[in-house]
């Protein structure tokens, strides 16, 4: 019997994590300056870098014809060669590229080179809530009435479309100059059909999952609803709702919905995000409901934010 030290475990992992860096490095090292859409006769220049995911590397694009800026998320063939990984990008394509919303990330064309495939998007230019979050903490009240009344725009229309997002969290809620949100990342998004009923598949970061995607009683639209809830706390407090020193302590307490609402936040914002986190899926609110809350409907709503406001409160409390 090896009752391995945790030191040991650890460095291990480190080890492992660093070898997929350097192994994804590898792979993206190939990724062309000038980009060749042959199928649609389209070339586009690679810029800037903007980020990377855990699947593939986001660049600016200049579509040369029509000097045309896009997002273009590059992903390495080499990362298909992985069944899951392939079927999760085929999902995520075939879904995204069906949606067409004012608060949804556009999606512009996919296509494949030799070494990679590509997927052209619009441009978010101001980055994601999470850069947001991480750089303000907490958000004013009417400016999470503004954000949360747009993401359930979003929301209820993917809902609309039979489409469940499952990964909703602060980095896959993009903003665009004007400081719209755009829903975006469509990877573990799934299309709700009755025989498939709940799908009872196991995905999301633990600190907005909902409680009944732990306990495998599958999941639906209301999954969604749970996020949302965990987002706006998240924007209000300055932290997840069920945040923990470790993943098992945050499922614990996702599991028995523990957490605490300062008394500090907004009575009405606390009511909202109260019926979004109830442990029962069919007691949450649907996104349509949800836009007609107390919260959304007792301040006035703008149609666009400042771009400031990516860095410092454009309202005093
Ligand atoms: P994932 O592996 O989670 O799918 P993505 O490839 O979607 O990650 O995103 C990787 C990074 O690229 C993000 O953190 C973000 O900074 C950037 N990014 C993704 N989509 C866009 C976009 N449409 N506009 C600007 N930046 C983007």
């Amino acid at each position: 019997l090896k009752i391995s030290d945790p030191g040991e475990r650890r460095s291990d992992k480190t080890n492992s994590k660093l070898k997929k860096k350097q192994w994804k490095e590898e792979a993206e090292k190939d990724i062309p300056e000038i980009i060749i859409d042959s199928k649609n006769n389209c070339t586009y220049q690679r810029l800037q870098f903007y980020g990377r995911g855990g699947f593939g590397i986001c660049y600016k694009i200049k579509e040369i014809a029509t000097s045309t800026f896009w997002a273009g998320k590059i992903i390495s063939k080499k990362m298909l060669a992985n069944a899951r990984n392939k079927k999760r990008l085929t999902q995520e394509i075939n879904i995204h590229r069906s949606l067409k919303h004012k608060h949804v990330v556009a999606f512009h064309s996919s296509f494949e080179d030799i070494n990679f495939l590509y997927l052209v998007l619009e441009v978010c230019k101001g980055r994601s809530l999470q850069e947001l979050q991480l750089r303000r903490q907490k958000i004013t009240v009417p400016e999470c009435r503004y954000f949360t009344h747009q993401i359930l725009l979003g929301l209820a229309y993917l809902h609309g479309r039979q489409i469940i997002h499952r990964d909703l969290k602060p980095g896959n809620i993009f903003l665009d100059h004007d400081v719209q949100i755009k829903i975006g990342d469509f990877g573990l998004a799934t299309r709700f059909t009755y025989t498939k009923d709940r799908k009872q598949k196991y995905c999301g970061t633990p600190n907005y999952m909902a409680p009944e995607i732990l306990t495998s009683h599958g999941h639906s639209y209301k999954a969604d609803i749970w996020s949302i809830g965990c987002l706006m706390y998240t924007l209000l407090v300055g932290t997840p709702p069920f945040d923990a020193p470790t993943v098992e302590d945050t499922y614990r307490r996702i599991k028995c919905c523990d957490y605490s609402m300062p008394l500090t936040v907004h009575q009405e914002a606390a009511a909202m995000i109260a019926v979004q986190l109830q442990l029962s899926p069919r007691r949450r609110p649907t996104a349509e409901k949800l836009l007609n809350h107390e919260f959304v409907r007792s301040g006035a709503i703008p149609d666009s934010l400042p771009q400031s406001c990516l860095y410092t409160a454009p309202w005093t409390d």
